[in-house]
Order: structure tokens, then C-alpha cells, then sequence
């Protein structure tokens, strides 16, 4: 019996925002996508109505994501995700910190924490650093310490401004390797360049994740053509607006040769364990 319609799904990365948080040549891509958001703008810009959409298509959690990347993208403010994302079960918000907009980065995560941020966005080639850039390593040890997820863009980005060196998948290596029990998840796993090197990685280090937002799953087993070997490894995201509807992608990846276990695994169940949805108690380490 086919259990797809009734899957539980978290997407671990969709973007909210309003037209004039975004620079034209962000709206212009989105466009491209044919995405919803424009025809249904006022509605889909409203957290409740929202709310109700992601839950219409069976997503329980959503990670939403606020942007401060002036050069490429735009400014979403982490206080608009945070108002945003108030009074929703549905809503995991994210804050993120561009290293060169703040002297103290592990200051304002915790200060954003305590906001209610469920983990942190970074945004190496839109903001121009590398992961292992030693600013950032106060925050992760910050991060590591209150056991919440780092998200960090890998690979290739259409947007203005970006630059791939700082996207390359390589430099998450020391950062997990200095940082053994902080959970770092790649957003769009080394996409275009470097899909193998992200799968390496991801297999080498214990709690290096691998998100699969704007990537066709028509072709993910054939960027990964080992996928199901790794499959504890994959997290399901949208990166909605930039995407048709809500729903494209998870339909597509419904209809992939996979088992129903890892197709589960990768919409729910991976994503449900990393942000710490099964435990009982959000466990605060000294
Ligand atoms: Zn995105």
C-alpha cells in the first residue's frame, strides 16, 4: 500500500521574505521558476495563511530562513523571520550572522537564540568567506554548545556577486573536524562543481549533512549514484520561493527508484532527529 500521500515532511529550507527585501535580479530567477509566490502573493506572504499551505502538503516543520547578504541577495532581517515564524508550530526559524556586518558573532547567535533561533544560516559566497574562516569559530563553538544545526550554502548560485571559491564543500572539512559534535548541514550539497566531494565529506565526517534545495530530483541518483549508502545523510529542502510550488520537488522525489524507508528518511526522519523533534527536552550544555 502506498503510504506518499500521508508521508510527514519537514523542508529544511525555504526562504520567506517580501518583494523589496530582495534585489530585482532574485525576483527575476524566482520568476524563472514560474513560482507561486508571485501569483499568490499576499496570501503566501501572510504567516498564517502560509502556515496552512505547507501544512496542506503534509510539511509539519518547515525551516525558515532569514537573508543578510547586501552584495548578492538582499536583507531579510532575522527580527522579520522571528515575527514571521511567532505563534506557528509549523515554523523552525533560523537567524543568520554575516561575519563582516558584526564584530562578535557567537554574541549575536546567542542573542538570537534566545530570540528563539533553531539553528543558524550562513552564507559563505554571497557574503565573501570561507567556512573556516577563523571569525566564525567562536560561533560554532557556540553553536556546538546548544546542540543547533549550522546551515551553510555550498555550490554554485546564480545570483550576482556570488563567489564559488568561498562555496566549495573542502572547507567544511576543518570545521568539522574541529568541531566534532556540531551538526553542520551543506544547503544544495556541493551543487554543480563539487557533488562528489560533498558526498565524501558527508560519509568521512559523522554529523556532516548533505541538503538537497535546488537541486532537479530527476538527477540526484545520478549526482549521487550511491545515494541509498549514505542515506542518513540527506535532508529534504525547497528553497521555496526559487521553486515552482511547495510541492514539486517532493512529488518528484516521491516517484524516485528509492526504498519508502529512505524516501522517509530523507523528507522526515533525518531532519526530525538533527533538530532535536524526538527528544523530550531541548538539552542546554554548558
Ligand atoms: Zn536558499
Amino acid at each position: 500500500m502506498s503510504q506518499n500521500n500521508t508521508f510527514k515532511i519537514i523542508d529544511f529550507h525555504i526562504h520567506i521574505g517580501l518583494k523589496e527585501h530582495w534585489h530585482r535580479w532574485v525576483h527575476d530567477y524566482q520568476k524563472s521558476s514560474k513560482s507561486e509566490f508571485y501569483e499568490r502573493y499576499d496570501e503566501l506572504t501572510d504567516p498564517e495563511k502560509f502556515a496552512k499551505h505547507l501544512k496542506k502538503h503534509n510539511i509539519v516543520k518547515a525551516v525558515i530562513l532569514p537573508d543578510i547578504c547586501p552584495i548578492t541577495t538582499g536583507i531579510v532581517p532575522n527580527e522579520y523571520v522571528f515575527e514571521f515564524c511567532q505563534g506557528q508550530d509549523v515554523y523552525l526559524p533560523f537567524c543568520t550572522v554575516n561575519p563582516s556586518l558584526v564584530t562578535h558573532p557567537e554574541q549575536e547567535l546567542k542573542k538570537y537564540i534566545q530570540s528563539g533561533a533553531k539553528g543558524v544560516k550562513l552564507y559563505p559566497p554571497y557574503n565573501h568567506f570561507y567556512p573556516n574562516d577563523s571569525r566564525l569559530y567562536s560561533l560554532y563553538e557556540l553553536a556546538q554548545a546548544y546542540r543547533i544545526p549550522v546551515l551553510l550554502h555550498t555550490g554554485s548560485s546564480v545570483f550576482r556577486g556570488s563567489k564559488l571559491k568561498y562555496a566549495d564543500p573542502i572547507h567544511l572539512d576543518d570545521v568539522a573536524s574541529d568541531f566534532p559534535d556540531l551538526v553542520l548541514v551543506m544547503a544544495h550539497s556541493g551543487r554543480g562543481l563539487w557533488y562528489d566531494k560533498a558526498f565524501f565529506l558527508s560519509r568521512l565526517h559523522p554529523r556532516l549533512y548533505m541538503e538537497i534545495s535546488g537541486l532537479p530530483p530527476k538527477n540526484l541518483l545520478n549526482y549521487f549514484p550511491e545515494m541509498e549508502k549514505n542515506i542518513d545523510k540527506f535532508l529534504y529542502g525547497s528553497d521555496w520561493p526559487a521553486i515552482q510550488t511547495i510541492s514539486s520537488n517532493i512529488e518528484a522525489i516521491q516517484k524516485l527508484p528509492l526504498s519508502e524507508d529512505s524516501k522517509k528518511k530523507i523528507l522526515y526522519e533525518n531532519a526530525a532527529r538533527i533538530l532535536g523533534l524526538e527528544e523530550t527536552e531541548f538539552f542546554i550544555r554548558d
